[in-house]
């Protein structure tokens, strides 16, 4: 496997393979400290591609003034040696001088469905997110690029940027890898204390709460998420929600009474990391 530190190295690498007969190109961006999360969308791209790059890149533009920029863990041997034995076949790890050189003047702005919860919390953070994202399509030129449920506003913003940009690749979108406990895997729970990790599984548990209860027919969003917030505040106190919203799967507006297919999506502020999770909950499986 290579890694390639800048955007010539990995464009070579690239065009190298497909004049090697490669015909399906995929990427996984990712910001490193790959858990088991990011390797099940490695295995996937790996499954429909055959050459599969993976993007590791702390992207300081989708961070906020007061946010983790600096104390993001960055284990990057780790990482590597991760990338080899899940069959990777490039590693693209730039400097952020690479990607944003003196000059650099280009914003990648999506309206929309960057709107509400993340879009409301962090501000400027998806215009970070799809600048360095329409980049890196722009750079690797994949056919598949593959992102995780786990961030569900994200994955809806990047395909609507690349429909509305006409960028020529399918967007794969992959299922949450959980903890034995329900704890979405993500780089930022090595940052929890042991009393953060043990509440922790609060956030799921009250997605399964919510889901639960609009099965059972509550359909006043509302209601539901007065039950999530309380499950919370009792199980999570050292936690602060900053939203639990129940939204449209396409467009993320807010639903007000629940007839159809929605996503509950939260995220909660712990002193050491800020964590987010969602779930969709799909009606027709009711009715089936
Ligand atoms: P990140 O490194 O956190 O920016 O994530 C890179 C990609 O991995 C994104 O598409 C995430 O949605 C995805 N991802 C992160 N955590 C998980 C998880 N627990 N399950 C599935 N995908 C994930």
């Amino acid at each position: 496997m290579n890694t390639a530190k800048t955007i010539a190295e990995i464009r070579r690498l690239v065009a190298d393979a497909r004049s090697g007969g490669v015909v399906c190109v995929g990427l996984v961006p990712t910001m490193g400290a790959l858990h088991k999360g990011h390797y099940s969308l490695i295995d996937a791209a790996c499954g429909e591609c055959d050459f599969v790059a993976v993007s590791i890149f702390v992207n300081p533009t989708q961070f906020g003034p007061n946010e983790d920029y600096r104390r993001y863990p960055r284990p990057i041997d780790d990482d590597v040696a991760g990338c080899v034995s899940h069959g990777v076949d490039a590693v693209f790890a730039p400097r952020a001088e690479e990607m944003y050189p003196d000059g650099f003047a280009t914003t990648v702005s999506v309206a929309g469905p960057t709107g509400p919860m993340e879009g409301r919390c962090r501000p400027g953070h998806f215009d970070g997110v799809c600048t360095v994202v329409a980049k890196l399509f722009n750079i690797v030129a994949p056919d598949v690029a593959c992102f995780g449920a786990k961030d569900y506003q994200q994955v809806t913003v990047i395909k609507r940027m690349a429909a509305d940009l006409d960028m020529p690749l399918r967007i794969k979108v992959c299922p949450t890898v959980r903890e034995a406990d329900g704890l979405a895997m993500s780089s930022r729970n090595v940052c929890l204390g042991d009393e953060e990790r043990a509440q922790a599984a609060a956030l799921y548990e009250s997605l399964r709460l919510s889901e639960r209860l609009i099965r059972e027919g509550l359909s006043r969003a509302e209601e539901v998420i007065e039950t999530a917030r309380r499950h919370l505040a009792e199980k999570a106190p050292l936690g602060k929600a900053d939203y639990i919203e129940i939204v449209d799967p396409d467009s993320l507006e807010t639903v007000d009474t629940i007839e159809k297919d929605v996503v509950i999506a939260l995220a909660v502020k712990f002193p050491s990391a800020r964590l987010i999770d969602n779930i969709r909950v799909d009606m027709t499986e009711q009715r089936e």
